[in-house]
């Protein structure tokens, strides 16, 4: 499994279910670009193999050389079309629940790898007979980044496969594999600007458009104190508005300014805190207001407003209310 980087724990306990497995069904539960995919395919790979080791499938025995091929038919793939539409009821019924009473052609086991985003709950119901009473050598390896619209009853007969906290150094190394250019310094902002996320450190890394992003949010945040509310109320909330798809990273670039401003208040001379932009600097030596307290509010409001759009509230509301605290508690004079 050297494909997946950054996962050590859960690859040891992934190998060690491959030897001697305590469940049929699994559980991998986190968002997009956390890599489910790739470990469900690792998994899958590893219960495949003849031989598996202390670090999943041995990559050498005819399994994994089918696996490898993409030709092996005992890894069934149950995903959405590539229009994003649900799985429909009756290929859940005919190519999981019928087809896993059919014994593996090759490997001892028969691996349905599941993206539940794509079953909804009529399909769920009919996946569940499956996972109640699994045939001897069926396994199903099921991933989502909606447990909420996950039926109890499934979440409750899987085991979860628990990722742990990427670390900087595997979002780089991560980075690398995938293919992006540049030094761990060139690639700095793409790591931090991620929030752990190595799917949104690789596109952040091929977006052309992210440095002006970055310059972009970083302005607005230095200037709203000094601008007018009528300016804030309609160019500012039609900036963030022109941001909706990206709006998490905007939410992150946000965050890492007011830090690298608190950073820099607090300790000016602190190695990190020099690290911070001429432009931040300027700002902090000349707002004679500004308070780790202040700061704290921003990113405090930051948070109201990711909550609310989590719960689809109105993107230019909340921008109004985000951008007038910032204004309030950035301003100068
Ligand atoms: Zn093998």
């Amino acid at each position: 499994m050297s494909e997946v980087i950054g996962q050590d724990r859960l690859i040891s306990i992934i190998a060690s279910e491959a030897k001697n497995r305590h469940s049929s069904s699994y559980l991998i539960n986190a968002p997009k670009g956390m890599g489910k995919h790739l470990i469900a395919s690792s998994f899958a790979k590893a219960l495949m193999c003849e031989e598996p080791g202390e670090r999943g499938a041995c990559g050498i025995c005819r399994c994994c050389k089918y696996f490898e091929a993409n030709t092996t038919p005992d890894v069934v793939y149950v995903e959405g079309d590539s229009d994003g539409k649900n799985v429909k009821v009756d290929d859940i019924r005919n190519n999981v629940v019928a087809d896993a009473s059919i014994r593996p052609q090759f490997s001892k086991t028969k691996v349905y790898i599941i993206d539940l985003d794509y079953v909804a709950e009529d399909g769920q119901n009919v996946l569940l007979k499956s996972i109640e009473e699994p045939p001897q050598s069926a396994v199903f390896i099921m991933i989502t980044s909606s447990p909420d619209k996950v039926l109890g009853t499934v979440m409750s007969r899987a085991m979860e496969l628990k990722l742990e906290p990427y670390t900087s150094d595997a979002i780089y190394e991560i980075l690398k594999a995938s293919g992006a250019g540049g030094s761990r310094e060139e690639l700095s902002d793409c790591i931090s600007y991620c929030a752990s996320n190595p799917g949104r450190a690789i596109s952040i890394a091929s977006d052309d458009t992210f440095a002006k992003l970055t310059e972009d949010v970083r302005r607005l945040i230095l200037s709203v104190g000094d601008r007018s509310i009528s300016d804030i109320l309609t160019d500012d909330v039609a900036f963030l508005a022109s941001c909706k798809d990206r709006i998490d990273l905007v939410f992150e670039i946000m965050l890492k300014t007011l830090d690298a401003m608190a950073m820099y208040l607090k300790a000016p001379d602190n190695k990190t805190a020099l690290k911070a932009g001429p432009d931040i600097k300027e700002f902090v030596l000349s707002n004679k207001r500004l308070s780790t307290v202040k700061i704290g509010r921003c990113v405090e409001a930051i948070n109201n407003m990711r909550r609310a759009l989590a719960v689809n509230c109105n993107l230019e509301n909340n921008s109004g209310v985000l951008l007038l605290t910032m204004h309030e508690e950035l301003r100068r004079i």
